[in-house]
């Protein structure tokens, strides 16, 4: 290991993860009697909008584009809506921008002449019908305290940031339970610097943990074998660009492969350093954080915490450390990154 940075880890669990085999539900039964409900949730357009917190409405779901999908046959009738569907947004809806129409109208001609390549499998629309069965048996009907409270409103005590990898879904590995854990999962687990306009997706997500729901921790959760940091660590940033988007969204993490570099020997073995630069891409979110004036008022007031994480899937481990910083109001973001770094390494 070519990086001492996390030497402040709390705490190192150590251990076999369990894993759940959800058994497949095929009674006729159990497909009689679940059906109504899944179709009834996935095509709610409802007049009622749904809420997140305390029963207040906090947006209303749009009516869904294409309505399908759920349909017992997915052959050709429902390609052929779904490409319909595609084309009466394009032309109704003007508020697409330019450049994506044009994309979406580029991939709509290349469907039409591959002749239906979009059909979904019926194994796979199987796989969600019978894991959805298989939920509501097992958990769903079997909690109703849990699902009747959650029902209500949700008061998670964790923000989680994990990685799109589907390997490393952060309540499967943690155990986390519904209502517990706010979670914004993207490629590398990055969180990016405050910007109103460039990562506002992200930036709406923590301020809603933040000043609504009020979350007591923000966890940020990197993993073994990380593709978006093998990209940034790839990636030769000399102006040429392969990706239409991954190059862009993995620079968040340039800082983290520059350290990794600078500390790293040339005889260091690109898997070690992509592991370092991995860790160290946490901090450079957690890092990040700090720049979210809500998240600096939460750490002031003691009301929020941060934390870093690193879930190793190849040995079944998972590493935990905190920050231990004293902010007060008077800092500048650039202070309290200064502090930050002194810490962190
Ligand atoms: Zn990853």
């Amino acid at each position: 290991m070519c990086s001492k940075f996390y030497s402040m880890a709390m705490s190192t669990v150590n251990g076999c993860l369990a894993s759940q085999i959800f058994t497949a539900a095929t009674s006729a039964r159990a497909r009689v009697s679940l059906r109504p409900a899944a179709t009834a949730r996935l095509n709610n357009s409802g007049s009622t909008p749904p809420s997140l917190i305390r029963n207040e409405p906090v947006f209303a779901a749009p009516a869904p584009i294409i309505h399908p999908l759920l349909k017992e046959d997915m052959g050709k009738d429902s390609y052929e809506q779904a490409m319909a569907a595609l084309e009466k947004l394009l032309t109704e809806n003007g508020v697409i921008e330019p450049v994506a129409a044009a994309k979406v109208n580029e991939i709509t001609a290349e469907l039409t002449t591959a002749g239906g390549g979009a059909t979904i499998s019926s194994e796979s629309v199987e796989r969600l019908k019978t894991g959805f069965i298989t939920f509501k048996r097992e958990k769903y009907e079997k909690n109703p305290a849990l699902y009747g409270e959650l029902a209500k409103g949700q008061s998670p005590t964790y923000m989680v940031f994990a990685c799109s990898d589907s390997r490393v879904c952060p309540s499967h590995v943690l155990d986390l339970q519904p209502g517990e854990a706010f979670v914004v999962r993207n490629v590398a687990n990055l969180v990016p610097p405050f910007d109103k306009t460039k990562y506002s997706g992200v930036g709406a997500a923590v301020e809603y943990a933040v000043l609504h729901l009020k979350v007591k921790e923000i966890v940020v959760i990197g993993h073994s074998a990380c593709g978006g940091i093998k990209g940034v660590m790839s990636f030769p940033y000399d102006g040429s660009s392969s990706t239409d988007f991954i190059e862009d969204w993995v620079k968040i993490a340039l800082p983290a492969k520059n350290k990794t570099l600078a500390e790293c020997s040339k005889d260091t073995p690109f898997g070690e350093q992509c592991t370092t630069c991995e860790k160290e891409a946490v901090n450079v979110s957690l890092g990040n954080l700090l720049s979210y004036p809500f998240v600096r008022e939460g750490l002031v007031k003691k009301t929020l915490a941060l934390k870093g994480g690193y879930y190793d899937f190849v040995n079944g481990s998972f590493e935990l450390w905190g920050l231990d910083f004293s902010l007060s109001p008077s800092l500048s973001v650039k202070d309290v990154a200064t502090i930050l770094h002194w810490k962190l390494y």
